[in-house]
C-alpha cells in the first residue's frame, strides 16, 4: 500500500489536460517507475495506439474497450496514467478503487460536463474518490476571456442544441471551450436559448 493515490485532472476541452498528464508521466518515467498508459477505445483523436495531446506529444497507450479490462492490462505497472475518462462504462470507478488498493499510482484526465452542460458519465464519482482533483480552465473562444468551463459543440457553425447526441464520433461536429457567458444551449433548433445554468436551479427568464 506504498503511497497509493489518485490524481483526477479535469477541465473542459482544449483546457491542457492531456498535455498535463503527459507532463506528470514523463517525471515518472525519469523515476524509473513502471508507466502504464491507458486510452479508451472510442476516442478518435489518435490515431493507433498512442496518445497525443494538442500540442503534438505522444505516448504509447493501450486502447481498452470495457474498464474492467484494465485490470489485466495494468497487471505489472507500478503508475497507471488513463486518458478520457468520461468515455469508460461505470465500472471505472470500482476499477480505480482496485488500483488504488493494490498500491498503484494512477493518474486520469477526464471531461467533467458534456455539450449540454452536464456531468459526463463517471466523473462525479470519481471526482469523489480521487486523492487531488486539478480543474483546469481555457481560454474562451468567443471572448478570449481565461475562465471557459464549458465545452461548446457546434455542428456546421452553430451551437448543437439539447436533442444531439451525447457521444459524436467521426460526425462533422467541432467543439470550442466557452466561458459560462458564451456557452449557449438551444433548446430546439436554436429557437430558444438558454444559458445551461440548469445545474444552478435558476432561469433567466
Ligand atoms: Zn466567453
Amino acid at each position: 500500500m506504498e503511497g497509493y493515490s489518485f490524481e483526477l485532472i479535469t477541465g473542459p476541452m482544449s483546457c491542457g489536460k492531456t498535455e498535463e498528464l503527459l507532463r506528470r508521466i514523463r517525471r515518472c518515467i525519469i523515476a524509473k517507475k513502471k508507466v502504464k498508459v491507458i486510452s479508451p477505445d472510442v476516442d478518435t483523436r489518435a490515431k493507433g495506439d498512442y496518445i497525443e495531446s494538442r500540442n503534438g506529444l505522444w505516448l504509447d497507450a493501450i486502447k481498452v474497450k470495457h474498464s474492467m479490462q484494465i485490470l489485466s492490462a495494468v497487471k505489472d505497472a507500478e503508475v497507471v496514467a488513463i486518458d478520457e475518462l468520461q468515455f469508460f462504462d461505470s465500472n471505472i470507478v470500482k476499477v480505480i478503487t482496485q488500483l488504488m488498493n493494490e498500491g498503484k499510482k494512477i493518474i486520469g484526465t477526464g471531461l467533467e460536463l458534456d455539450f449540454k452542460a452536464e456531468p459526463f458519465g463517471s466523473m462525479p464519482e470519481l471526482m469523489c474518490i480521487a486523492t487531488k482533483v486539478d480543474k483546469l480552465h481555457a481560454v474562451c473562444m468567443k471572448c478570449g476571456c481565461e475562465h471557459a468551463t464549458r465545452t461548446q459543440r457546434l455542428i456546421d457553425g452553430k451551437p448543437a442544441d439539447k436533442s444531439s447526441p451525447l457521444i459524436m464520433i467521426g460526425g462533422d461536429e467541432t467543439y470550442e471551450a466557452r466561458c459560462i457567458k458564451c456557452y449557449e444551449l438551444p433548446d430546439i433548433q436554436g429557437k430558444k436559448k438558454s444559458l445551461g445554468l440548469k445545474l444552478l436551479n435558476f432561469s433567466k427568464d
